[in-house]
């Protein structure tokens, strides 16, 4: 059925109507083409729908989903926090043990400037945060951001967006902010004396993956030196082993001043957090006190959640296993039909001819049979675009995907390329 077909058909009463009714004409939409998959469980890399039918998971919930879907000591720690208490104060004035605990976690695992967790209840809040963190530390205004790049969309988030045509129509946004082509060492120059900070993705994700040349970082953290001006990364994509260290900073031989967390943050459960210097972070608890507030961020839940999940890639060392398993996509992933890969680590993007062909291959894997009862049916495969590249295929599955699923799906993807799809 149509979209337009369901929202112009009578209510029948919650009797005679479909979850797929429900959610078109009464849960807000994002798009006037969602999915429309009504998925009833997800376990590691796999996913089931309502009919039975079965998914490889190459999204991970697009980079959430790490240590993959439903981990046994994330429910586990999820349950334990249930039976103890959920909410109880807005973030910022109770003790909360997971909290306390996360925070520990998470910066004995990161350069000892970054010492303070701001936790908050989302990526695009953690961007805000730490915009308004930079503006209240160098009494400045200008932000710099970058072409493609992808912080989040509430309106400050927005106003960084590297996208004019997403950032046109939500006008007017927030001054003084200035776009520089990433990559380009000519544009460092136009970071100066009053640029309260730099905000990069240390790798673009809705680019399509596109990886800073060779000390290009190196110079920007050395621009932002030079300048006064604070450096912050945005890993809420990109990190959690993403890109096969923990940190994606840690490959290019940079320390952001600010740190940007979200997506596999909370193990399946909403968090973000930025993250910087004591000192520094400081300057939002005053003048004015409560410089930035939230009823929601750092859930308890979230954060036994989070800690169970940073735990689970940890101990288990998931990141080791993580180059060899992109290296074994990219082999099994040749076909004329694909024009380039780039990659790092798990996190891949196959380009193809346009965004219609890839789009299609898109549906096409979806539509692939699925039936999980027989066990000679392949099971459908869950992929993706890139906001910023809709000719790329997204590839960033748990990064406890197994070799047998990556070669299976890879199958799948390339038959369904033979078949013209
Ligand atoms: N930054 C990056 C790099 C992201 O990929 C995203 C989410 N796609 C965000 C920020 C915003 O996070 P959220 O959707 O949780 O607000």
């Amino acid at each position: 059925m149509q979209n337009d077909e369901v929202l112009n058909s009578p209510f029948t009463g919650a009797g005679g109507i479909t979850n797929r009714q429900l959610f078109l004409n009464h849960v807000g939409q994002t798009s006037d083409s969602p999915l429309c998959l009504e998925i009833v469980k997800a376990e590691g890399c796999k996913m089931w729908d309502v009919n039975g039918k079965e998914y490889i998971d190459l999204i991970g919930g697009i980079s959430v989903c790490n240590v993959g879907h439903r981990h046994p000591k994330v429910i586990e720690a999820i349950k334990d926090q249930l039976d103890k208490y959920l909410h109880v104060m807005v973030n910022g004035e109770l003790i909360l043990s997971p909290q306390t605990a996360y925070a520990k976690l998470l910066t004995d695992n990161l350069p000892a400037s970054l010492n303070s967790v701001f936790f908050t209840a989302s990526g695009t809040e953690a961007t805000e945060g730490a915009m308004k963190l930079t503006k209240r530390f160098t009494g400045r205004t200008q932000i710099v951001a970058f072409k493609n790049s992808y912080h989040g969309s509430t309106q400050g988030s927005l106003s960084i967006m590297g996208d004019e045509y997403w950032r046109n129509a939500f006008r007017p946004l927030l001054p003084d902010v200035l776009h520089l082509n990433f990559n380009s060492f000519e544009d460092i120059g136009l970071i100066t004396g009053q640029t309260a900070c730099v905000i990069a993705e240390t790798i673009q994700a809705e680019a399509g993956v596109v990886i800073p040349e060779n000390n290009w970082l190196k110079t920007l953290r050395e621009r932002c030196n030079e300048t006064g001006t604070l450096l912050v990364l945005d890993e809420i994509q990109c990190a959690f082993g993403r890109n096969g260290t923990l940190w994606a900073f840690e490959q290019f031989d940079v320390v952001p001043d600010i740190l940007l967390l979200g997506k596999a943050l909370g193990g399946g459960m909403p968090l973000g957090a930025f993250i910087a210097d004591k000192k520094l972070m400081d300057c939002l608890t005053n003048n004015p006190v409560l410089g930035h507030i939230n009823t929601f961020g750092g859930h308890p839940v979230c954060c036994a959640a989070g800690l169970a999940a940073l735990n689970v890639l940890l101990d288990d060392n998931l990141v080791a296993s993580v180059k060899e398993k992109e290296q074994l996509f990219i082999s099994l992933l040749s076909h004329s039909r694909i024009k380039k890969i780039r990659s790092r680590g798990l996190m891949i993007a196959v380009e193809f001819e346009n965004a219609e062909t890839n789009k299609k291959i898109i549906d096409a894997l979806l539509q692939v049979s699925g039936d999980s009862k027989s066990p000679d049916t392949s099971p459908a495969v869950f992929t993706d675009w890139f906001l910023f590249a809709p000719q790329c295929l997204r590839i960033v599955p748990p990064l406890v995907i197994s070799n047998e699923e990556i070669k299976q799906a890879c199958n799948i993807i390339i038959e369904c390329l033979d078949r013209k799809a």
